[in-house]
């Protein structure tokens, strides 16, 4: 009988070290990304005999950054291995890449990250990180399986890569949401990668139901496509468990144009590949002082960023996670509270209509013309009680988009509340000469006062104040009411 099992995910997150000039054991250039395909090569990353590869020392700084930022135990070793697979984009056919084993070691492992996820807070442990280098780039025409040929581009071809191994930890697709939006936080802070850069994360995902097989879904480019993949994945292994069937280990391909994933290869397991040391890399030791250096030069980490928030401005863990996830999103909020002291509606309005409209309008935080000050005049504004929050909310996106200064629209425009009670009354008195109907309803329905409060609204350019609109229309009914009686 089938009795819901759990659902298991597990991610293997392959992130670019953007950060760094130069490749993982040459020193040509990484900022590959604009060149024409097959001009950031050299003998050493085309693989040519009798080159030898050169660690760069950069990189093992950044990946022992990453490693204590994902609080995880780091060797006192440095050691390569060869994983052996033949395929087009690689053409040592091996790949210079980590592996725990007996005589090998990850650069570091048994680590955590933290999530919080509907209002609680979950570990989900990192099995390890390895560093690797980045094959070439296959390009197909069209989709994988019409494209008539393959083209190769080596300029990818050993870029430094980090393999980041989570436990399976995760229970749902939300959960590997938050777990990668953390992730890429922490490695943005730490500066070692730019992740708006198009391939600088690519997610494999492992996902099976507790006691069925396991199926990988590989290189899924973004969280969003990693969200639907799982999503997609749960349906599927959930019909084929349903009906009895058994769900085949296996690797598939997310189609992000059809949204849904696809057979590539059964599944190969580790003994496929005979790593073993590679003879170019003999071992290094890592010494302690080395990492206590780069320890003690870490930035403030999202975690402790969240922990301040809380304590320094009084918002709750929920709001600080999001302003902090966003790192220019957080510097904005700072610097704003530096002149405004009502941290949760700041925090709010930021959080919710702010981050919207930034996301509308595809605005890029470096090219924005709105400034923290200009959010602060809108608030004051609010506060003062010039603007009403249906005001605010409209004037929102103009202040965002165009960098308008409020405080000179407002004198400029005379948009301002009305709170004026003669002019209110003015208005009012129209509004019930146009619509008796709605009078009489409101009469009889307590409720239906609110259809007239909102045709004030409208001739006013919700420009009124609800309250005081409010109040002169109760007096005017309950006036009615005492003459019919
Ligand atoms: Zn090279």
């Amino acid at each position: 009988m089938y009795s819901n099992p759990k659902l298991l995910i597990g991610l293997e997150v392959h992130v670019q070290l953007t950060k760094l000039k130069s490749k993982l054991f040459c020193p040509t250039p990484a900022d590959y990304k604009k060149s024409p395909p097959n001009t950031h090569v050299c003998p050493v990353c085309l693989g040519l005999p009798g080159t030898l590869p050169v660690v760069n020392r950069k990189a093992i700084e950044y990946a022992i950054a990453v490693a204590k930022a994902l609080n995880c135990e780091i060797s006192d070793k440095l050691i390569f291995v060869r994983k052996h697979y033949f395929y087009p984009d690689l053409p040592k056919n091996y790949q210079i890449s980590q592996y725990i084993g007996p005589g090998f070691t990850a650069i570091a492992k048994n680590g955590y990250v933290k999530i919080f996820v509907n209002g609680k807070t979950k570990i989900i442990r990192i099995r390890r990180i390895n560093i690797e280098e980045d094959p070439g780039r296959i390009l197909y025409i069209g989709s994988i399986e019409a494209s008539p040929y393959s083209l190769i581009d080596y300029n990818r071809s050993g870029i430094t890569l980090l393999e980041i191994v989570t436990e399976p930890d995760m229970t749902s697709p939300k959960e590997a949401r938050a777990f990668l939006e953390k992730l890429i936080a922490i490695l943005e802070y730490l500066e070692v990668t730019d992740p708006r850069e198009e391939g600088a994360f690519r997610v494999d995902v492992n996902i099976s139901f507790e006691g069925f097989g396991r199926v990988e879904v590989k290189n899924i480019g973004s969280i969003k496509d990693v969200e639907k993949a799982l999503t997609y994945e749960i349906i599927r292994q959930k019909k084929i468990v349903e009906q009895g069937g058994k769900v085949e280990r296996e690797t598939r391909h997310w189609d992000p144009n059809k949204g849904i994933t696809i057979t590539l290869r059964s599944k190969e397991y580790e003994e496929d590949y005979r790593y073993f040391p590679d003879p170019d890399l003999p071992p290094m030791r890592i010494d302690k002082n080395f990492i206590e250096k780069i320890s003690s030069t870490l930035p403030e980490l999202p975690d402790d960023r969240i922990n301040r928030f809380v304590r320094q401005y009084s918002i709750d863990e929920y709001r600080a996670t999001i302003l902090v996830l966003n790192k220019w999103l957080a510097n904005f909020f700072e610097e704003a509270a530096k002149i405004y002291s009502n941290y949760k509606k700041l925090a709010d309005l930021l959080i919710t209509d702010f981050l919207r409209w930034i996301n509308e309008y595809e605005l890029m935080p470096e090219n924005l013309k709105v400034t923290p000050l200009h959010i602060v005049k809108l608030l004051k504004l609010w506060d003062e009680g010039v603007l009403s929050v249906k005001m605010v909310k409209e004037l929102l996106p103009r202040v965002i988009k165009e960098g308008v200064d409020i405080e000179t629209y407002v004198v400029s425009s005379g948009y301002m509340r009305i709170s004026d009670r003669e002019y209110l009354c003015k208005v009012i008195e129209e509004v019930i000469r146009e619509n008796p109907k709605a009078v009489r309803d409101a009469l009889s329905n307590p409720k239906a006062i609110n259809y007239l409060v909102g045709l004030v609204m409208k001739k006013t350019e919700s420009r009124a104040d609800p309250q005081i609109t409010r109040e002169i229309i109760q007096d005017y009914l309950n006036r009615l009411r005492m003459e019919g009686s």
